[in-house]
């Protein structure tokens, strides 16, 4: 069977800035498995320009922005197999995948980055009432029939939600040749980026109808019309609102899904919020070496911060390989909890010594994967029962018995989404593991205006950002830093919220 330091599940943006990032920390071993017949993911499709201002500082098309990392890929010499598609990865981290020319292949690695971007929410998911005539299409399948296939889905559109992708293709189909009606939004505020609305509504005269939804699609074969209607404060149609608009084509802009089948299949834990994994301070999942980045984690708008934040998962993977999976090679997940190795590595931390080292996460970490792999449940609970169950995590669970177990993590702070903040990534973080800053990414659940974004240690507020406006388009951040956590040895908590 093959082997590989590191397998990286999708080769989008997210898979490519990971496998480069592990790269040049060090580990030769990457592989990158796409199911597409190119890399670059998403962005392929989307021609428009606006990609790369803060990574290039400089306004790239989606493909050239993907290329500058295809292109460092390849200088690197990383691995990659494309038309390859994974259909099951195990929490021993053996990777189950399938292309025409190897068939059906297995492939151990020793630590799995998940990268497999989202996909479009799809009209079944909107119990539109009528028939299912042709016409409707997801506003991204409309991008790529026609920024890559080369064809018009129709001429007369309109469009049902107004996240990104429903707005660039507004402006999309405007410039070539169709009119595009109207964008209807059911929220009371749009779910895309304002620039966007700016650019691709407001410069071409498109109106935006905000709490309006398609309540009636007419025709059988071919789509005919739709009937948009106003919408009270609980989604419900207000009678007497109704219009009817004429139109071939309706696109679907309602949201993406990340495509997180691979990983609840093999047992990683789910935030309900964002439909991605739950994450610590270093993108690892609640099982150990499965690292997770870019919209599979939650969904970004700009892919900027897919490839910073996948450039992290990267680094701390190939962490994770050199101090774990091969340097610590003595003892069982038992035997370190008997030596002491997590009482040293918490002590070391309220002391306010350097513990927020990676030698003490190596320490903690003795144990080989192998060992935890086969390490008793029983063995690895220990006496962690109190801090597993701290951080939410049940003691015993079988994510102890596979990479490093919950007692060996160390003392977690918990994150914690609190007033308008709908979630947050990381959800945990662990002083002694964390680099020097890190980016807690978030996002809110209405638009709030001339308000304060507050972060609590605890109960006591330690910072407070003025803001003009925060909507639910537009991801969020906080940073923080290992200097300023490490004077509260005894945090618990760290919550962040939206104030008056
Ligand atoms: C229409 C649109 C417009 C956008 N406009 C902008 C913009 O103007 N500016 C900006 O900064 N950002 C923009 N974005 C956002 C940006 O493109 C995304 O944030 C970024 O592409 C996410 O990267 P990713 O690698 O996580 O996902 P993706 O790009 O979706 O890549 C995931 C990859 O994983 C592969 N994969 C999935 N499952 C498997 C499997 N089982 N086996 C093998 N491979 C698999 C997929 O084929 C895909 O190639 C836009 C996005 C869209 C959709």
């Amino acid at each position: 069977m093959e082997k590989y330091d590191i397998v990286v599940i999708g080769g989008g943006p997210a898979g490519l800035a990971a496998a480069i990032s592990a790269k040049r920390s060090g580990i030769d071993s990457v592989l990158i498995l796409e199911r597409d017949r190119e890399l670059g993911g998403i962005l392929n499709q989307c021609i428009h320009n606006g990609f790369g201002l803060h990574t290039f500082q400089e306004e790239l098309t989606g493909p050239e922005y993907a290329h500058r990392f295809i292109r460092q890929v390849m200088e690197l010499g990383i691995e990659y197999r494309l038309d390859t598609m994974v259909m099951d990865i195990s929490r021993e981290k053996l990777v189950m995948a399938m292309n025409r020319k190897d068939g059906l292949f297995d492939i151990q690695a020793k630590a799995v980055i998940l990268a497999m971007g989202c996909r479009e929410r799809a009209r079944g998911a909107l119990n539109i009432p009528g028939f299912r005539p042709a016409g409707i299409y997801s506003a991204g399948t409309a991008q790529k029939l026609v920024n890559v296939e080369g064809c018009m889905p129709g001429r007369e559109v309109v469009i049902l939600g107004s996240g990104d992708i429903g707005l660039i293709m507004a402006r999309r189909m405007t410039l070539e040749g169709a009119r595009v009606q109207a964008v209807a939004e059911l929220m009371p505020y749009s779910g895309g980026l304002k620039r966007n609305i700016v650019q691709c509504l407001e410069d071409y005269g498109i109106p935006l109808k905000l709490s309006h939804t398609v309540i009636d699609i007419r025709g059988r074969e071919r789509l005919e019309g739709v009937t948009l209607a106003e919408v009270d404060g609980r989604g419900r149609p207000v009678p007497g609102t109704e219009e009817f608009y004429s139109c071939d084509t309706l696109l679907l802009s309602v949201g993406l899904i990340p495509e997180n089948e691979l990983s609840g299949k093999m047992g990683v834990e789910m935030n309900p919020v964002t439909s991605g994994p739950r994450v610590n301070e270093s993108l690892e999942t609640n099982i150990g070496g499965v690292f997770a980045c870019g919209n599979v984690l939650h969904v970004h708008d700009l892919v900027d911060f897919v490839s910073e934040e996948a450039g992290a998962a990267g680094r701390n993977a190939a962490a994770y390989v050199k101090e774990y999976a091969e340097n610590s090679v003595t003892g069982s997940a038992k035997d370190s909890v008997k030596d002491g190795t997590k009482a040293s590595t918490r002590d070391n931390w309220k002391d306010g010594t350097k513990a927020g080292t990676r030698d003490n996460w190596k320490d903690s970490v003795a144990g080989s994967a192998e060992d935890s792999v086969t390490g008793s449940v029983e063995d690895s609970v220990g006496d962690s029962t109190k801090d597993n169950r701290r951080d939410g995590t049940k003691a015993g669970t079988s994510e102890n018995a596979t990479g490093r177990a919950d007692h060996q993590r160390g003392r977690e702070i918990r994150l914690q989404p609190a007033e308008g903040v709908r979630y947050t990534v990381p959800e945990r973080i662990n002083v002694s593991r964390m680099d020097e800053k890190l980016s807690v990414r978030f996002r809110v659940g209405n638009v709030y205006k001339n308000c304060y974004v507050s972060t609590y240690f605890d109960r006591e507020r330690v910072s407070r950002r003025k803001r003009q406006v925060v909507a639910p388009g537009e991801m969020e951040e906080v940073i923080l830093t290992r200097e300023q956590l490490l004077q509260y040895p005894d945090l618990e908590t760290i919550s962040i919220k939206v104030e008056a």
